[in-house]
């Protein structure tokens, strides 16, 4: 019999009703004759108070507490889900990351799966049971719990497809699937039918929070087709595969949760910040080396981490460190397309010069990074003019 497998962010699940409106679509395709996984969240914003729980005791919590911690989120999520199923008639099961067989290397919070015994999952299916696994951990060579990053669940739903070699993917979230830009920040974003494994992997690495990166990495690597849908809604969705489409832009993202560091060069060499980044166990997305200072790029969730350094004094000497915006341009071809080009200088050159710290061209991609946070109307502007 097929598998197919579901994976439900934390909004879907975040309440008892919700969590009936996620039994109704899992009991559904179960009814139809399928085997069906089901990978959950924690629930709402469950994870972000585990964080702030954790720097309320201390400013710097060590790696593997921290990882114990989240993991409970998810938890919490798998066995309501399983006793609500129980409850209404069905056979179900909930398995913690171990249980399911997932392991991972020893990277705490930011773990990656190594690979995946499912006997257990088998064994359970075989039972004519509902099999419910805990999203975003795993178990390391130490027996220790890990986490996979933030949003990683959906990594672990597409890992799963994989090992399982299941006919479909699903992933819920509280939008109807790909769109042109994030529905919260601007009017009139379209959905589309259809997004390549590169484009949707660029989306993803640029801030896009709808897939986890590395889900779209496992996805094109064993060529599994993600269906994105809502788990409030009955919409197609949109299918993430590897048919890529004539050279058009695709999508737009805008990403505000970023910030650079500026370190004066005086009595800093390269591997002196970087040992020192190392050590603390953070390390930034993007590094640039000019003529009087580094500035290294974090996201915005390493600010606890960065918070502590300076505090402590291990970086010091006139450190800036500021929060900014990058709006990223995403399709196939377009950094070879001299109207798009056009469109995208004439939609920013109301804006002021010394707003703009860099403008990229990369294939696939064309990233304009500001030196400060900007409004959502630029975002606007651009997506006006290059989609409609
Ligand atoms: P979940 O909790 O289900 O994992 P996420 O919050 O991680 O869901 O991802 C869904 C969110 O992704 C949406 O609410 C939306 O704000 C955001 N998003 C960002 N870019 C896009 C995009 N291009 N298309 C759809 N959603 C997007
Ligand atoms: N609960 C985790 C997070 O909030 C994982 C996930 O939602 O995918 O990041
Ligand atoms: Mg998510």
């Amino acid at each position: 019999m097929d598998i197919i497998v579901l994976k439900f962010g934390g909004t879907s699940v975040a309440d008892n009703d919700k969590l009936k409106l996620v039994a109704k679509k899992i009991t559904t395709l179960y009814d139809q004759g399928t085997n069906v996984v089901v990978v959950v969240s924690a629930q709402g914003k469950k994870t972000d108070s585990l964080i702030t729980e954790a720097y309320e005791i201390s400013q710097n919590p060590i790696s593997r507490e921290l990882d114990v911690l989240l993991s409970t989120g998810e938890q919490v999520s798998i066995s309501k889900l399983s006793i609500l199923l129980n409850d209404c008639g069905y056979k179900a099961v909930s398995l913690t990351g171990w249980q399911a067989g997932i392991y991972t290397n020893n990277v705490n919070q930011n773990a990656i799966i190594e690979h995946i015994n499912t006997k257990r999952i088998k064994d359970e299916l075989s039972k004519g049971k509902i099999v419910i696994v805990a999203g975003f951990q795993g178990i390391n060579e130490n027996v220790d719990i890990t986490t996979l990053g933030r949003g990683g669940s959906d990594t672990t739903a597409v890992a799963l497809a994989a090992a399982l070699e299941a006919k479909d993917c699903y992933i819920y979230s509280d939008v109807e699937g790909i769109f042109t830009s994030d529905p919260r920040k601007i009017s009139n974003p379209k959905k589309l039918k259809n997004i390549s494994y590169d484009e949707m992997l660029n989306l993803s690495n640029e801030g896009a929070k709808v897939l986890h990166n590395r889900c779209v990495e496992v996805a094109k690597k064993y060529d599994i087709p993600i269906l994105a849908k809502s788990t409030f809604s009955d919409d197609a969705g949109t299918s993430i595969n590897n048919k890529i489409e004539s050279q058009k832009v695709k999508s737009l993202v805008k990403n505000d949760e970023l910030v650079l560091m500026h370190i004066p060069k005086q009595n800093m060499s390269f591997l002196k910040l970087y040992s020192l980044f190392e050590k603390n166990k953070i390390m930034p997305i993007e590094f640039i080396d000019s003529v009087e200072e580094f500035q290294m790029l974090f996201k915005s969730c390493d600010c606890p981490k960065l918070d502590y350094m300076i505090k402590q004094q291990l970086i010091k000497d006139n450190i800036k460190v500021n929060k900014i915006s990058r709006v990223s341009i995403i399709g196939y071809g377009i950094a070879n397309d001299n109207i798009i080009l056009n469109k995208i200088i004439d939609s920013i050159s109301n804006i002021d010069d010394n707003k703009i710290q860099k403008i990229d061209i990369n294939d696939g991609k064309i990233r304009i990074t500001f030196k400060e946070v900007v409004s959502n109307e630029i975002l606007e502007q651009l997506h006006l003019n290059l989609i409609g």
